[in-house]
């Protein structure tokens, strides 16, 4: 999509609960949409790029005039195969982006009047890993890197966390199996700019060895001394919204293996908290819906990603 396009969009995205509801009105109002965010306003076939498309069942499928070939608007998306109209989706993601803090999966249920809660589970699910890749920007240049453990108490085993903060800026938090030189490294190379300047504590996982060219400043503090200038603050301040938010939104109650979905929500909210208007979130989720591949049921719910983005595959319909 061209950068006019975008911003277009983005411009004109409804900015209010009656002005979303009338621009998403009927099912011909999200297919334009959709084929405005996915192809700029005229589809294009998804074997020879023509765009002389026949337009077959009411919008929702074209056919190639060229090759003959059929795509359908939401083949190759997290939408692909859904029974549930566009207008549904749509509706869920103004609900999610709308709220501050999110959405638990019984509230979405009794919102979009759900008969079960698994629906409403995989929904948001299926939104939730449409966030993860929306922003691929590494960090810098100045970032903090901690660690945190999150669970416990009853529940699961406490769950290690790593950490990474721009100073007032963006943050990551990836879950991982531990914080050894390898992880850290890996860590590093996939979320920070190859020239941040970083700041760590004592850990001995970040090192010349994880850290690279990095300019890496390392506090060992006292209670005393972080309590004068804590030099991880960012990271600190990162981990206490995210285990608050965990709790409010989602009583704590999160299985490991769905960690990381929970954490990309945690990121995707936290790094537009400065976005003026929720609006603009949802339109990037929406482009991030048809931007990103579809998700098998069996992903979502062996969404085990110990430091490991889920693979897209084949999908079903919910
Ligand atoms: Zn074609």
């Amino acid at each position: 999509m061209s950068s006019e396009m975008h911003n277009s969009l983005w411009r004109d995205f409804p900015k209010t609960a009656p002005e979303f509801e009338d621009r998403f009105k009927t099912e011909a109002d999200c297919r334009a949409y959709l084929i405005a965010v996915r192809w700029g306003g005229e589809p294009a076939c998804a074997r020879c790029a023509s765009r002389r498309l026949w337009t077959l069942r009411e919008g929702t499928r074209f056919e190639c005039a060229e090759c003959g070939h059929q795509t359908s608007l939401t083949a190759g998306t997290v939408l692909e195969k859904t029974r549930k109209p566009l207008k549904m989706w749509f509706r869920a993601i103004f609900e999610i982006t709308s709220r501050r803090t999110g959405i638990s999966a019984k509230d979405l249920q009794r919102i979009m009047g759900f008969g079960s809660y698994e629906t409403a589970w995989t929904w948001l699910h299926k939104l939730r890993a449409a966030m993860v890749r929306s922003d691929s920007e590494p960090l810098g240049p100045f970032v903090q890197i901690d660690e945190t453990l999150v669970g416990g108490k009853g529940g699961p085993h406490k769950q290690l966390v790593l950490v990474a903060a721009e100073a007032n800026g963006r943050v990551r938090l990836v879950h991982a199996e531990n914080n050894d030189t390898v992880t850290c490294k890996r860590f590093a190379d996939e979320e920070i700019s190859d020239d941040a300047h970083i700041v760590t504590d004592g850990h001995a996982g970040y090192s010349d060895k994880s850290l690279g060219e990095r300019p890496h400043e390392r506090k060992v503090q006292t209670k005393a001394e972080r309590r004068e200038s804590d030099a991880v603050q960012g990271c600190h301040w990162t981990v206490s919204l995210a285990k608050r938010w965990l709790i409010g939104t989602h009583a704590g109650a999160v299985a490991p293996k769905h960690l990381q979905g929970y954490l990309d929500e945690f990121t995707f909210r936290h790094n537009r908290r400065k976005t003026k208007g929720v609006c603009r979130i949802a339109a990037r989720l929406i482009e991030s819906l048809v931007t990103r591949g579809p998700m098998t049921m069996r992903a979502i719910v062996d969404q085990t990603l110990l430091y490991r983005r889920l693979l897209p595959d084949t999908t079903i319909a919910t």
